[in-house]
């Protein structure tokens, strides 16, 4: 499994952002994360990220785990692991598409103009390079923050509402290239408010109040491999030794997150 959580829980002081989740995701595979807002989503995507750490339990990422890596090792993974893709989508705004795009190859300590230039060309791009952020539309500073993320060929993708900004034509564009990636073996994990976003992913959790309430197979033939390697179904807590045993069908829910964006007219 490229990422395991272990019981893990993020704590506000009463609060219980994310609540004792266990979740296996192997190489390759497209999950989908899905909840209302305040589920604990971001908490958690954060915690995979390596951008927080949990209050209890572990993430392992690629067989190691996190909280026994040393800053050094710490940042490699982030590095060399990890592209991440948000909502806002955090371009400097003095810098050409181009440059924002090699701010992440500086970090990376490797700036090569012609790599960053292939990026963008990936993403569609490579006609805008000279544009600032303000001279894009919404759906081309996205496809500049996957650019980004691209950068150093992650294994694994971590998308927070990467359409929660964009409109529908947009929002194709990018499912589109988070589609490419999947085939291209990319691991893919993306939060999201919307239906037909989480519909494109091969599994989809669900959260509420940073517990799991529900998981589903889009794609039964993932679901089969997943098995077949020994991946279980997500489960919170007490679950496991309770109520949802070994073998159980993972819970199955309605799908709230429907009207989301559609305001339920559609189906
Ligand atoms: P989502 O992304 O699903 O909307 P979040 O993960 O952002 O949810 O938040 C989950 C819960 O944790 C919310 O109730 C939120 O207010 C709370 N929360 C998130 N971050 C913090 C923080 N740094 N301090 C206190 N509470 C927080
Ligand atoms: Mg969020």
């Amino acid at each position: 499994m490229l990422l395991e959580l272990d019981h893990v829980s993020k704590i506000y002081g009463e609060l219980h952002a994310v609540d004792d989740l266990s979740l296996t995701v192997p190489q390759g595979q497209w999950l989908a994360i899905v909840g209302s807002s305040g589920s604990g989503k971001t908490t958690l995507m954060n915690m995979i990220g390596c951008l927080d750490t949990p209050s209890h339990g572990s993430v392992t990422l690629d067989g190691s785990r996190v909280d026994e890596l040393r800053a050094r090792e710490l940042a490699d993974v982030r590095k060399n692991l990890i592209g991440l893709v948000f909502q806002k989508f955090h371009l400097v705004p003095h810098l050409t598409a181009l440059e924002n795009v090699m701010i992440a190859q500086y970090y990376h300590s490797v700036v090569d103009e012609r790599q960053a230039r292939e990026a963008l060309a990936r993403v569609g791009l490579e006609a805008r390079a000279h544009h600032l952020p303000a001279q894009l539309s919404g759906g081309e500073q996205q496809r500049v923050c996957i650019a980004r993320a691209l950068i150093n060929c992650p294994k694994i993708i971590l998308a927070d509402e990467p359409t929660g900004n964009l409109d529908e034509a947009n929002e194709h564009v990018v499912l589109d290239l988070l589609r490419e990636l999947h085939v291209q073996g990319t691991t893919i994990i993306v939060v999201t408010h919307d239906a037909l976003v989480a519909s494109c992913a091969q599994r989809q959790i669900m959260l509420n109040h940073g517990v799991l309430v529900g998981e589903q197979w889009h794609d039964e033939n993932a679901r089969a491999q997943y098995e077949a390697a020994g991946g279980r179904p997500a489960f919170t807590g007490a679950a496991v030794h309770g109520a949802q045993h070994e073998g159980d069908a993972p819970i199955a829910f309605a799908d709230p997150t429907k009207a989301a964006k559609t305001g339920g007219a559609e189906d």
